[in-house]
């Protein structure tokens, strides 16, 4: 089976892995380089920050992201030379508002991933000394990891890109498919060539809303753009990831620490906004003030994939027998995005699914209303 899968992000490269060990054969197209947008940008965080604000079909992908990602690296780093380094830090929350809510969604869960305890300051001090004096409190989630992205996604495309059934297609949008009935029988690049394939994956991340006219859905997906401050401070100097108000702090292995993130609704622009940049930083230093002195050494802004609810579309395209979709996973497409590229190949192969897949179903996509 040939499948052409469109979006080299996270989730286009992990369907494709997911599919090209099933036997399947790949193409896949991305406008730009592979894996330079979104799952570029992002974190890294393997669970959606504060889970209980989140749908349970969002958790039910996303607790399987530390396993499935350890075992991904472990098959690949043999072969690519590159660790994606799943750095198992915990977590110190400091929303006073979420103790309680979600120590009581911790015992409700038997996760691994969920494992929560409230520290004092003693106690938290031992798991992490930098912490502002002001916080006597934390609940500390200390299963909780963090995934280096940019080197996950750069081992992915080695990996792929060795492979004697993939071939990628970079800096090559598509931008038409050719309909008949119920089948795409080709999609069609800017450059006005046609690439034929049985089956279609869109894994377009916050671009998704294009196919909404060719194929006659609402497609709810917009851009939400977040930006990213990182310092370089010595190896190890953080030992936690920590998180108050929606900001976070996530330490790698090297010494990196990632501070983030905004939410702005700025249509495609990826330009970093130096109001943003003050915000992220206040936010951080009330949490960690020995952090202001380390150097800055980079900043940047992605696009989201900005669904109403978070939870990704995934499934067959209703009206059409070979069309899938992958996107929308909003501010979760890492951590959800193993389980969710699993799925959609159980999907489109017939095989058992990880998960009742009914809450990530396309059918739910209206279709597009015509004015008149
Ligand atoms: C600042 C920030 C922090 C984040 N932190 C985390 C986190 O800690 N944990 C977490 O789980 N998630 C996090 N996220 C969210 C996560 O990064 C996204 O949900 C995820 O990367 C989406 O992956 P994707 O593959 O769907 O989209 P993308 O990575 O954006 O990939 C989509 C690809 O499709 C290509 N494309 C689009 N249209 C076309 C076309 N017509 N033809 C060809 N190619 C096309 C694009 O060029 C792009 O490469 C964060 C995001 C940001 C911005």
């Amino acid at each position: 089976m040939h499948i052409a899968i469109i979006g080299a992000g996270i989730s286009g490269l992990l369907s494709a892995l997911e599919l090209v060990e099933q036997g399947c054969s790949i193409s896949i197209f991305d406008q730009q380089q592979a894996a330079q947008a979104a799952s570029w940008a992002g974190g890294g965080i393997l669970s959606p920050m504060y889970p209980w604000r989140y749908p349970q079909a969002v958790n039910d992908l996303a607790q399987f992201a530390k396993p499935q990602y350890q075992a991904w690296n472990e098959k690949l780093k043999p072969i690519t030379g590159i660790d994606f380094e799943i750095h198992e830090t915990g977590m110190l929350i400091f929303d006073e508002d979420d103790f309680e809510i979600g120590i009581n969604y911790a015992e409700r869960h038997h996760e691994p991933m969920q494992q929560a305890e409230c520290l004092n300051r003693e106690q938290l001090e031992q798991i992490n000394p930098h912490i502002h004096p002001k916080f006597k409190q934390a609940l500390y989630f200390s299963q909780l990891a963090n995934v280096r992205n940019p080197r996950l996604l750069q081992s992915l495309t080695q990996y792929l890109k060795q492979h004697p059934r993939v071939r990628f297609f970079e800096h090559c949008p598509i931008q038409q498919f050719q309909i008949t009935e119920d089948r795409i029988q080709a999609i069609q690049s800017a450059d006005g060539r046609l690439h034929r394939a049985d089956h279609i994956v869109l894994a377009t991340g916050a671009w998704s809303q294009h196919w909404a006219a060719q194929l006659g859905l609402e497609i709810p997906v917009q851009p939400v753009q977040g930006q990213i401050v990182l310092f370089k401070t010595p190896a190890q100097w953080l030992p936690s990831m920590c998180m108050n108000k929606v900001m976070y702090l996530i330490p790698r292995q090297d010494g990196h620490v990632l501070c983030g993130s905004s939410m702005r609704h700025v249509g495609f622009d990826t330009t970093p906004n130096p109001q943003t940049q003050q915000d992220i930083l206040t936010a951080c230093f009330e949490m960690v003030p020995e952090l202001a002195q380390f150097p800055i050494v980079k900043q940047w802004a992605g696009l989201r994939p900005g669904s109403p609810t978070g939870v990704p579309y995934i499934g067959k395209v209703p009206s059409l027998n070979n069309v899938w979709m992958n996107f929308g996973h909003f501010r979760n497409g890492l951590c959800m995005g193993t389980a969710s590229a699993q799925l959609l190949r159980q999907l489109m192969l017939g095989q058992e699914t990880i998960v009742d897949p009914a809450a990530y179903d396309p059918k739910q996509l209206q279709p597009t209303s015509i004015c008149a």
